[in-house]
């Protein structure tokens, strides 16, 4: 077995102001990655302020669910930066990455960045989440949106360089986006420990960060300025970031996607709400003790996990028709994941899969 994660990790309180000189020395010329809500979190302040006397462009405009379209004309425009900051959530962190590639490979096309052979480097990538759940920072993927369908590329070259975590930037996210960020951890971790490439080394991280978020989660909603609560779950996202650096995600990501980019469903809920199929399909796998594995998870949350899912008060709100599902079905059919994933699936399963969450989930 192996573990890989090269990036840097500065877990700290105020590590940005802290270790300004670690992130200085990177370059002279800093483009800032982020979206609006880094001016009222604190965060983008610290960067200036950790960056003073340095050229600093700012692009503040990154989008959720980021298009492959807006990159060249953000790399085209800021092409001499020597190092790009994500700053913010998923969408940003994942943008910087793409944006780091273009700009040291001038003549890609951005649709090439889904051809691992067609370049080997990118600018240094520093990321700083804002959110705790996507675990970008310690991963070597970027999602973006192809052609209206949420897809992921993955490449040496984009692990970032550096990664600033604290938990003091999450300190004022709203209850719907801490719950959905944080099921996009739990998620990355569930899904971590029921793949077929999971190791001893993920599987202590992915077990880990199951606990944290099923002991802390439902406190830190009924406390959310807690510093400590705060802190445990942005350690499990980072924890599980690290996970599915090694594992990947397997079918309740690939499940999900479609009711992110077709509905508006935020990331993490549009997928955690797939993770009582997985676990179920996992229990009738036959290789590699993943029926052991799915019921080690259901200890945790005292044997269901949709209870713990009734606590949070999980709820889709979208309509949909039988066209849709059946597209969603076979879209996911065709996913890479499935090959890392416990169980056999085809579109049949996988469209009673959508019935039973959009059932149990969608109501008004
Ligand atoms: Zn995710």
């Amino acid at each position: 077995m192996s573990f890989h994660m090269p990036t840097k990790v500065i877990y700290q309180k105020d590590g940005v102001l802290k270790n300004r000189d670690t992130l200085r020395t990177l370059g002279e010329r800093f483009l800032v990655i982020t979206g609006k809500s880094s001016k009222r979190n604190g965060s983008l302040d610290d960067i200036l302020d950790a960056l003073e006397g340095k050229y600093v462009y700012i692009y503040d405009e990154t989008p959720e669910n980021p298009p492959l379209d807006i990159l060249k004309p953000i790399a085209n425009k800021y092409d001499d930066a020597d190092v790009v900051i994500g700053l913010g959530g998923g969408s940003p962190m994942d943008t910087a990455k793409a944006v780091a590639v273009l700009i040291e490979n001038k003549n890609l096309d951005p649709i090439d960045l889904y051809n691992k052979e067609k370049y080997s480097q990118a600018k240094p990538i520093v990321c700083i989440p804002t959110t705790a759940g996507t675990g970008s920072e310690v991963t070597q993927y970027s999602v973006l949106t192809v052609d209206g369908k949420k897809r992921g590329f993955s490449h040496e070259c984009i692990f970032p360089t550096l990664s600033f975590v604290d938990y003091k930037y999450t300190m004022t996210l709203e209850r719907d986006l801490t719950i959905s960020t944080a099921l996009d951890a739990l998620s990355h971790a569930t899904e971590g420990f029921l793949s077929f490439k999971s190791t001893p080394f993920s599987d202590v991280m992915a077990i880990e960060a199951i606990k944290l978020i099923k002991e802390f989660l439902p406190r830190l909603l009924d406390d959310p300025e807690n510093e400590f609560f705060r802190e445990r779950i942005m350690f499990a996202s980072t924890l599980s970031g690290m996970v599915i650096a090694q594992t990947g995600t397997t079918i309740a990501h690939a499940l999900g996607y479609s009711l992110t980019t077709d509905k508006g469903v935020k990331h993490g809920l549009a997928t955690a709400v797939f993770l009582p199929f997985e676990i179920r399909e996992a229990k009738y796998e036959t290789r590699n003790n993943v029926k052991e594995r799915a019921l080690e998870v259901l200890k945790i949350f005292d044997g269901s996990l949709e209870k713990f899912y009734n606590i949070l008060g999980l709820h889709l709100c979208i309509t949909f028709s039988d066209e849709e599902i059946s597209n969603w079905a076979r879209a996911t059919s065709k996913a890479s994941h499935i090959v890392s994933t416990p169980g056999t699936y085809n579109v049949e399963k996988l469209i009673d899969a959508y019935r039973e969450v959009l059932e149990k989930y969608c109501y008004n």
